[in-house]
C-alpha cells in the first residue's frame, strides 16, 4: 500500500514542481523573506508508522498559522468547550489578519484559526499562568504528536516577528478593549508569536497530525490524545475557515481539512487514511502555498482521498 502512495506522492511532487517559480514568499515578516522559495516537500503519514515523501520533506521550515490547529487541540482538551465563548466557529471570509469584523462583532473573532482568534485562543491556554509555561507545553505536544524530540522553537522568527506584528498587536489591543483577552496583550502576542515559529518538516507535521485522522488517537501510539467529538469538531473548523478567504477554494479543489501558514506550509487531513504535509513557501494571494496546494489536489484526484469521494 505505501509502494502505491509513494508512486502518487511522487507524480503529485513532479507535477508540481514545475509551478515553483509562481507565487510570493511572505515578506512582512523579515525573517520569513529569506527563505529560498524553490524549497518544496512534501510526506504522508500512515497509520502504521510509514511514511511517503518526496523533496525537501525533511527540511524543518516555519510552520507558522498550521501551529494554530494544534492549540485550538490543547485548548479544547484543556479547557474543554469554554474556549467557544472566546472565538466562534464560522468562516471569516477575510484575510487571515483582518480587523473589520471584530468590530461589529465586539472583539469575538470569527473562528479560532484567523490570527484574531488564534491569538485569543491562546490567551485562554496561559489561563492564568505565564506565557513561558504556554510555549513549553505547546513544544512539548508538538514534539509527542511529531514522535520527534528534535521539534524546536526557532527564536530568530519569533523575534523577527515580535519586532514587525503591528497588525497583530492592533488585533489583541482591539480584542483587549472588548474585554476578550485575559492576560496583558504582550503576554499573549509573546505566546502567540512562538508558536508561530515552530520549526518542523513536512515529515514531522504530517506525523503530527495523523491524530486528526483518526478519531484524536495517535495510530501509531495508541494513545488517546483528544476525545473524537473534538477531533470532528476541528476537522469541521479546518475544512470551513482553514484558508481564510481561500477556504472554499481549497475544499473545492482538494476536499480535505486543511490548514495552511505564511511559511508556505500546508497541513491536511485525509480521515481514516492518513495526514499530508506540504512545503513550498511561495504564497497565493491568501496566504496558502501556490505549489502546495496545486500538489495537494493532484495528489487527492489521483488517489481518491477527498473527504466527499
Ligand atoms: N505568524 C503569522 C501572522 O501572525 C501567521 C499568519 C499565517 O500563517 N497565515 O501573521
Amino acid at each position: 500500500m505505501s509502494d502505491e502512495i509513494q508512486q502518487h506522492v511522487d507524480k503529485a511532487y513532479a507535477y508540481a514542481k514545475t509551478f515553483c517559480d509562481e507565487g510570493h514568499v511572505a515578506d512582512y515578516i523579515p525573517a520569513l523573506a529569506e527563505v529560498d522559495p524553490l524549497k518544496f516537500g512534501m510526506a504522508v503519514a500512515l497509520p502504521n508508522g510509514d511514511y511517503c515523501c518526496a523533496g525537501d520533506g525533511d527540511e524543518a521550515f516555519s510552520i507558522q498559522s498550521v501551529s494554530k490547529v494544534f492549540t485550538l487541540a490543547l485548548a479544547l482538551k484543556c479547557l474543554d468547550d469554554t474556549i467557544w465563548d472566546a472565538v466562534g466557529r464560522e468562516p471569516s471570509g477575510s484575510s487571515f489578519n483582518s480587523i473589520v469584523q471584530l468590530e461589529t462583532e465586539c472583539g469575538k473573532p470569527r473562528n479560532p484559526l484567523i490570527n484574531a482568534g488564534a491569538i485569543a485562543t491562546t490567551d485562554r491556554l496561559i489561563n492564568g499562568g505565564s506565557a513561558e509555561d504556554v510555549v513549553a507545553q505547546i513544544l512539548t505536544f508538538m514534539q509527542q504528536r511529531a514522535a520527534d524530540p528534535t521539534v524546536y522553537i526557532d527564536d530568530r522568527v519569533a523575534t523577527s516577528e515580535a519586532g514587525s506584528g503591528a497588525r497583530n498587536r492592533s488585533l489583541a489591543h482591539f480584542m483587549s478593549a472588548f474585554g476578550n483577552l485575559k492576560h496583558p496583550v504582550e503576554t499573549s502576542l509573546s505566546a502567540y508569536f512562538c508558536q508561530c515559529a515552530l520549526a518542523m518538516s513536512c515529515r514531522q507535521l504530517a506525523r503530527a497530525g495523523l491524530f486528526l485522522a483518526f478519531g484524536g488517537k495517535d495510530p501509531v501510539s495508541g494513545e488517546r490524545v483528544i476525545s473524537a467529538e473534538h477531533c470532528r469538531q476541528i476537522n469541521a473548523v479546518m475544512l470551513a475557515c482553514g484558508h481564510y478567504d481561500n477556504s472554499g477554494e481549497f475544499a473545492f479543489r482538494v476536499g480535505m481539512p486543511g490548514k495552511s501558514g505564511v511559511g508556505g506550509g500546508i497541513l491536511t487531513i485525509a480521515p481514516g487514511r492518513g495526514a499530508i504535509a506540504v512545503w513550498s513557501p511561495g504564497l497565493n494571494q491568501a496566504g496558502t502555498s501556490f505549489v502546495g496546494s496545486i500538489a495537494l489536489e493532484h495528489f487527492t484526484r489521483a488517489i481518491g482521498w477527498s473527504i466527499f469521494e
